[in-house]
């Protein structure tokens, strides 16, 4: 294996990457897998061996990142690496954020909210859950035991500048914000939970009501982030300890689809590539003092704000790829923002 059980846990910025396999329908229509994972650290996008002419966006790149997963790690051997080193800073009393950065079909919800099996997601092998588990030993651990924190769970949707509550019907929250900067998103439910069966539940809930009434090719699921969180408060207390948000994100080739001819989707795109492209600049400038981030520009980041600012603060982004020739445009693009988060 390329990963060796050895993790880094001191970085305040961790940005991996991810190649899924091919599936069984690229397979079919011969797809060419375009990319390898030649070190744990390094990914390489080649000219294919079958001669195409890609010379104009294609000349055998290499990148570098913390670690490159190849398409042979599963959901357990990612979440080690990026999310599991994350717990602790919540206990700490800091805040944390996992991204799943990627194109439509490149694996984030796969990734964050569980792999599917025939018809349903389990979301058990997902890094919402297995994080969610590790929160439950932890706060049972003799470490943080004495500290009584209580641990509660939201699940919201972000589409199109507006906030929608997944463990509510998709009920549409206003975002507020006060005089101290203090960001609030009005009515959000927010679940206390006891124990991991309680998470899972939540995470079933929201994972559904974030697909329903939709066909997958051609879903707002990807013109959306979902924001999954775990608050940590002390007992009788509304002051959040630690937070912990996992942000399974919007395609990112709807951001550059501004040229489409229905108005809605153009919108919608162009909402999308101004949130993403105002995460980067907050992620780069993690836990720095600077006044002037573009927190405002997007209600992604906007209400992300205190998961930004702080010197606990912890991110790691999993940029997701898809292996095939025919994706490899918006994989180079992929590459190219995550290589710049950091
Ligand atoms: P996204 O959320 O980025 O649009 P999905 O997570 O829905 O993409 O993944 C698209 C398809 O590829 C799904 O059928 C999913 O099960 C499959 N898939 C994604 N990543 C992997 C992987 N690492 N291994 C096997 N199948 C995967
Ligand atoms: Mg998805």
């Amino acid at each position: 294996p390329l990963l060796d059980g050895q993790v880094v846990d001191d970085h305040q910025i961790t940005v991996c990457v991810r190649k899924r396999p091919l599936s069984r329908k690229e397979l079919n229509r011969k797809e060419i897998d375009v990319i390898s994972v030649p070190r744990k650290d390094m990914l390489m996008v080649h000219e294919p061996r079958n001669k195409v002419d890609l010379t104009k966006f294609l000349e055998n790149h290499k990148f570098r990142f913390d670690y490159a997963f190849n398409d042979t790690c599963d959901n357990a051997m990612v979440y080690k690496y990026t999310a599991k080193p994350l717990v602790k800073t919540i206990f700490e009393g800091g805040m944390a954020t996992c991204f799943a950065y990627g194109q439509t079909g490149s694996g984030k919800t796969h990734t964050m909210g569980g792999e599917f099996n025939g018809k349903v997601q389990d979301c058990k092998n997902g890094i919402y859950a297995m994080a969610a588990k590790d929160v439950f030993v932890t706060l049972n651990g003799p470490r943080y035991r004495s500290l009584n924190l209580v641990v509660s769970a939201s699940f919201f949707e972000i589409y199109s500048g507006k906030v929608f509550d997944l463990l509510a019907d998709k009920q549409k929250l206003r975002v507020l914000e006060d005089g101290k900067q203090q960001v609030q998103v009005v009515g959000l439910t927010e679940k206390v939970v006891d124990s991991v069966e309680e998470v899972l539940k939540l995470i079933q809930h929201g994972n559904a009501a974030r697909t329903s009434g939709q066909t997958s090719a051609n879903s707002n699921s990807s013109r959306s982030h979902a924001v999954f969180q775990i608050v940590l408060r002390p007992m009788g207390s509304s002051k959040i300890h630690g937070k912990f948000s996992f942000i399974d994100l919007a395609g990112n080739e709807r951001g550059v689809d501004t040229s489409s001819a229905d108005r809605q989707t153009r919108m919608e795109g162009a909402e999308i590539n101004k949130s993403l492209l105002a995460l980067k600049e907050c992620i780069r400038a993690l836990g720095k003092q600077s006044a002037h981030l573009p927190f405002r520009v997007s209600k992604l980041t906007q209400v992300l704000r205190d998961s930004f600012i702080g010197e606990k603060s912890k991110t790691c982004m999993i940029a997701m790829i898809s292996p095939g020739l025919s994706s490899c445009e918006h994989t180079l693009n992929t590459l190219r923002y995550a290589d710049r988060v950091k």
